[in-house]
């Protein structure tokens, strides 16, 4: 049945493709081994430094942000490697799964699933292994399933506070693009990132960003390695070429999601994400509902995990909006399943986006019979209203 009107997609990730670059997207496949692509590959390259942060190799992988984690531990990490990974929630849960299932040893950090990485936790255990037998530390910077962000400088400073050599990984698949981030000044090894959230692409790109340490560590990495291998990719990329064939189509859209990012600006980029959490989590909050990161430092500027009450269903309320609100809300994943709702605040997305959302949200309560307070859409207009988007005042003066 048709339903009129724009789908409104707030989950946290994919998120919804400006026209701009499905434009871009839309030309003609090009010969991958032409000249004329290698101008291509070499702008994308250069692009995504910006994005990272980083002044080092930047690889793209035509994979979704699961493959690129793979692509981290095979290229560094040997059989058998103890890894040191906080269990900030699902996502964090999946890598370690990952890497478990490549043959490493995992050794975990965990959390309630409701604050962001335990930062003293890391420092303690580096400290306690004097002999140096953990070789990476990996943390997811925006925990997706949970909406709590971890912070990076801090859990750096830690490894270095602790005189231990392991590498640090970072997970931001749903961060880059909307969260700061600065991979060299943070001291981050290998960085992966996604396409299909932040960044504003469709689904099908995925990044590592590498430090030399880590290029160093890939010399020795005996894990079995081929279609993720570095080595080749780095050797292609110096001209722009890719060592198998690059999703062309997709960096024609990475190109202009980049020009995007610049016009804008990036600072500018991360206030407009840091403004929306805050105006959702007033609206959640004058509902009456809890915010399940509990921790206010933490809270994600790129969505919010939303408790319903005991004995009401998440997945319940998110069916309600689907069918007659034609909204898309992220679902509770793992241990979090049925008990919350995400509200992807990300990417492409203005006042109005949010207001629709939360608009959504607030007649879905309603319908499906959760206890709330009125007045939450209310609540996030006064809170926009009272603080306007300097970066668009400054454009309309
Ligand atoms: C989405 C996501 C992933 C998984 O990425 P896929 O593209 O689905 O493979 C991993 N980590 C985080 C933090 C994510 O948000």
């Amino acid at each position: 049945m048709r339903k009129p009107g724009r789908h409104f997609l707030q989950i946290p990730g994919p998120s919804t493709v400006p026209d701009r670059v499905l434009r871009a997207i839309d030309f003609q496949t090009m010969d991958h081994r032409s000249p004329e692509f290698g101008e291509l590959g070499l702008r994308t390259l250069e692009g995504m430094k910006t994005i990272f942060g980083t002044t080092g190799d930047v690889i793209i992988y035509p994979a979704s942000g699961t493959g690129a984690w793979e692509a981290a531990l095979v290229n560094t990490l040997s059989p058998g490697d103890r890894v040191l990974m906080c269990e900030t929630g699902q996502f964090a849960w999946l890598w370690q799964r990952l890497a478990k299932r490549l043959g490493l040893e995992p050794e975990i950090i965990e959390t309630d699933w409701r604050q962001a990485a335990d930062v003293a936790g890391i420092e303690a255990r580096l400290r306690a292994d004097t002999a140096h037998e953990i070789k990476a530390v990996c943390v997811v910077h925006n925990e997706t399933s949970t909406g709590c962000t971890s912070d990076i400088a801090a859990v750096r400073a830690a490894i270095t506070a602790a005189g231990h050599p392991a590498l640090l990984m970072v997970d931001t698949i749903s961060s880059l693009g909307s969260v700061e981030y600065r991979h060299d000044d943070w001291g981050v090894d290998v960085t992966v990132g996604g396409s299909q959230k932040g960044l504003m692409l469709p689904p099908g790109l995925s990044f590592n960003a590498v430090s030399e340490k880590a290029k160093a560590a890939s010399e020795e990495a005996r894990l079995p390695k081929s279609f993720w291998d570095w080595g080749e990719m780095i050797a292609a990329n110096k001209t722009g070429y890719f060592p198998y064939t690059p999703a062309t189509n997709m960096l024609y859209g990475l190109v202009e999601a980049l020009d995007m990012l610049h016009e804008e600006g990036l600072e500018a980029v991360y206030a407009r994400h840091k403004r929306h959490g805050a105006a959702t989590r007033l609206a959640v909050e004058t509902w009456g509902l809890e915010v399940l990161c509990r921790v206010p430092e933490h809270v994600s500027p790129v969505l919010t995990a939303v408790m319903v009450p005991e004995g009401h269903s998440a997945d319940g309320l998110r069916r309600i909006i689907h069918t007659e609100l034609n909204m898309s809300l992220g679902n509770g994943l793992g241990r979090l399943q049925d008990r919350v709702f995400r509200i992807g605040h990300l990417g492409d997305f203005n006042d109005l986006t949010l207001l629709g959302a939360l608009s959504g949200i607030e007649i879905g309560l309603s319908r499906a019979g959760i206890p709330h307070n009125r007045g939450g859409v209310q609540a996030a207009i006064d809170y926009l209203t009272a603080r306007p988007d300097e970066q668009l005042v400054h454009r309309a003066a």
